[in-house]
């Protein structure tokens, strides 16, 4: 027969042992993001006044100071997020911030309802605690550099839409998530997993004709020398669409893009007008080639099913721990129950699969380089790296990011790369 108070000894150590572990990587995690920015921030600095050799005939000094001013701006507003986002997660863990959250709700209502008030509870706490930060990014720093179309109106009545639409659509969401945690026995994570994969692949469907809309207006692209190249293109690649699109992303901020949404039959291609005025239709081309790139290599249907693989992997870890008292305990919080297990998961679990990032960011620049040789090969690879220049310039990114901070985090590789690897293409014109 177990003998409660050595069954009890054992529960105190291996709580502690778990918490001195999570403190472990917390810290770990926290000083390497620190470094990083820091070691950016000093790299861009002091290569300020001087355009890489490569780039001479492209960009002016002027450009290239503008460039490092932003990237250390941003990287500054980092530093702060990073202590901000470090401080909350202790706050709420250890700092007994999630006990308090039970404890309000606790008396007051219990089952689902409770699930549902402590998520949202702590949802909307991070979500105030976020927002001095978003308003600083948005307001100062890319005011200060010229980047922001926003007012605060359109700013907050974002805000609004998107709470909103947030707690209509997750509400659901979470009451399925915690009835099927509750219900469906020891491998409940297998059910949860199937729903919410479904839910997924359902709101890729519908984001682009019902969600995206609420945001911003799409018309279609007009005739034109651009959509008959882009036409052409398409054909050229055996690619079907539903749509071309142009997005007012103006409303909002005046850097470019362009990119996919949906899939199967319901593809739309959607061009932020903010390309479409700075680039000229070769070089839109070469960009949409680079997209399509991704669709024809299989990205995209690769990280789908990595991300389904990977939350599989993370549901069953969290079907192992849902009874253990000490993950609980060990993160500050002496009750268990679904909602809590679900709520401690998913805050410290970045802390844990921080150090994955590098590997996620290597296999990100291996497609872009994919993509970009797709396009060298349908399109024109000096059209690319004409756009390319003009991105770089227009966004204001750097040309010369910390190595280190770049091969860490970086899902684009650094323009001198990219271009190198494309002037070696053999469909270079
Ligand atoms: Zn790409």
């Amino acid at each position: 027969m177990k003998n409660p108070i050595f069954a009890q000894l054992g529960l105190t150590f291996v709580t502690q042992n778990f918490t001195l572990i999570f403190l472990l990587f917390f810290a770990l995690t926290l000083a390497i993001r620190l470094w990083l920015k820091l070691r950016h921030i000093g790299f861009v600095t002091a290569h300020r006044e001087t355009v890489p050799a490569e780039f001479t005939e492209r960009v002016t000094l002027e450009t290239h100071r503008k460039a490092a001013d932003y990237t250390v701006d941003r990287s500054k507003a980092a530093v702060i997020g990073t202590f901000v986002d470090a401080g909350l997660l202790l706050a709420l863990t250890l700092g007994g911030g999630l006990a308090t959250v039970h404890g309000f709700w606790a008396p007051r209502v219990d089952g689902l309802p409770y699930g549902l008030a402590m998520i949202f509870s702590v949802m909307l706490i991070s979500g105030l605690v976020d927002l001095p930060l978003s308003l600083y990014s948005q307001f100062v720093v890319e005011a200060r550099h010229g980047f922001n179309r926003m007012t605060v109106g359109l700013f907050f009545a974002d805000l609004a839409k998107q709470t909103a639409l947030g707690a209509l659509i997750g509400a659901p969401v979470i009451l399925a998530v915690l009835w099927l945690m509750g219900a469906m026995g020891e491998h409940w994570w297998l059910y949860v997993w199937l729903f919410w994969s479904a839910f997924n692949l359902l709101l890729m469907f519908i984001y682009p004709t019902w969600i995206a809309p609420l945001f911003n207006k799409f018309s279609p692209l007009e005739d034109g020398e651009m959509k008959a190249r882009v036409e052409a293109l398409l054909a050229r690649c055996g690619f079907r669409t539903s749509g071309l699109f142009v997005m007012d992303g103006s409303k909002r901020s005046s850097h470019g893009n362009a990119y996919f949404t949906g899939f199967g039959n319901n593809k739309r291609i959607v061009f932020f007008d903010t390309l479409l005025t700075r680039l000229d239709p070769p070089e839109v081309e070469a960009v949409l080639a680079h997209e399509l790139g991704h669709f024809r290599k299989k990205h995209v249907l690769k990280r789908l099913v990595m991300m389904f693989a990977g939350s599989l992997a993370f549901l069953w870890l969290l079907g192992q721990l849902i009874d253990a008292p000490w993950f609980y305990a060990g993160l500050g919080v002496d009750t268990g129950n679904t909602a809590l297990a679900l709520i401690l998961f998913f805050l410290v679990m970045p802390v844990f699969t921080f150090p994955v990032t590098p590997l996620m960011s290597w296999l990100s620049r291996r497609h872009e380089f994919e993509a970009d040789a797709y396009a060298a090969e349908h399109a024109a690879a000096d059209d690319l790296i004409h756009a390319l220049v003009k991105l770089y310039r227009d966004n204001a990114s750097t040309l010369t990011p910390d190595p280190l901070h770049s091969l860490f985090y970086d899902s684009h590789p650094p323009a001198a790369q990219r271009i190198a690897h494309l002037q070696l293409q053999p469909g270079k014109a």
